[in-house]
């Protein structure tokens, strides 16, 4: 056993109108002159609200970057066009923006703003960014931003299969903390029971009042951040991602045109859960039924064939990443649930 030191965000703001704010949480912070990072296609009156609050605060913008893609070369680039006098990046947007602003901010050694604009998934306040270099999705190493921003009436506006993908995002933590305790069992990998108890913990809260009104918003974020906490108190990611993971990794490379992350870890925890035992596969259903999570997998149903060849590949994705589809092919269980459970009728075609 060991103590090492983790850096947590020092500044978390989950409230309405927050981003109307954000020029005097930088403010306070003394952190000035600041680069902005937002995601292409962001509103443009989101970013105004943004730079409005900088200006009415004091706060010099010395870079506005639009990032057009989530990748190592994107955050390398806007890197270089960070004027030497900035104190703090700050990310807005969806994943891009975050995920680079935090790459880039971890190369340059400085802190970051994480102002999420949607809850799509758990990166807004995870140790890691999702990239790709040389086109090839990659998990990069980042540490925790320095503040969280959450404007819950700005999340509430965004598109309803954004909260979906985040409540899929959000349940994969169940068997996630599953595969974990195999994993010891079989490999002697070790647990952190509070790493984990905090990543189980998260979802339970968010079960309290899954709906989409702004306490419901709140919990989901709240949630999503524990668990970006807990993969930095484990030193892994294995409080938040484990085999179902694994399968949206091998979607993401091998599929023809990958969905939101969280409706294929979702979709694949809600499977994996089934193999796995216990009460989450009851837990994970109910939730997915109430909160509609499956309309938005409808809407564009997935490939059964794609699946399959992700199931296939889905243990070799991480090397000396013991899960349950480590020992046996888990196809024809999936393949069953497919075919006969009324849940996921139109789900996969
Ligand atoms: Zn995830």
């Amino acid at each position: 056993m060991k103590n090492v030191q983790i850096n947590v965000p020092l500044l978390v703001r989950i409230k309405h109108g927050a981003l109307q704010r954000l020029g005097l949480y930088v403010a306070r912070s003394g952190l000035a002159p600041v680069a902005l990072f937002h995601s292409e296609g962001l509103l443009q009156s989101i970013l105004d609200v943004a730079r409005q609050s900088l200006q009415d605060h004091g706060i010099a913008a010395a870079l506005l970057h639009e990032v057009k893609e989530a990748s190592v070369e994107e955050a390398m680039h806007s890197l270089s066009a960070v004027p030497s006098s900035c104190r703090v990046l700050i990310g807005v947007g969806g994943g891009k923006a975050l995920d680079v602003a935090k790459y880039a901010a971890s190369l340059a050694g400085l802190p970051c703003f994480a102002v999420p604009t949607s809850l799509s998934n758990d990166g807004f306040c995870s140790p890691q960014a999702s990239l790709t270099l040389e086109g090839k999705r990659r998990s990069m190493l980042t540490g925790l931003p320095e503040a969280v921003v959450v404007d819950l009436a700005v999340c509430q506006r965004a598109p309803r299969t954004l909260w979906h993908s985040g409540i899929g995002d959000l349940c994969s933590k169940f068997t996630a903390v599953s595969d974990w305790k195999l994993a010891f069992h079989r490999q002697g990998v070790p647990v952190n029971d509070l790493a984990a108890l905090m990543s189980d913990a998260s979802v339970f809260q968010f079960m309290a009042n899954p709906v989409l009104d702004e306490q419901g918003i709140r919990l989901l974020a709240t949630a999503l951040m524990l668990n970006g906490v807990a993969m930095e108190i484990a030193g892994s990611s294995r409080p938040a991602s484990g085999s179902e993971h694994l399968i949206s990794h091998a979607l993401d490379i091998s599929g023809a045109r990958p969905r939101l992350h969280g409706l294929q870890t979702g979709t694949a925890a809600y499977l994996v859960s089934s193999l796995q035992g216990g009460s989450h596969h009851q837990r994970i259903g109910e939730l997915f039924a109430r909160t509609g999570f499956w309309e938005s997998v409808r809407k564009e149903p997935f490939s059964k064939a794609e699946w399959r060849i992700a199931v296939e590949r889905a243990p070799s994705v991480k090397q000396g990443f013991y899960t349950i589809l480590s020992d046996k092919d888990v196809w024809p269980e999936f393949a069953s649930m497919m075919a006969h459970d009324p849940a996921l009728v139109g789900c996969f075609e």
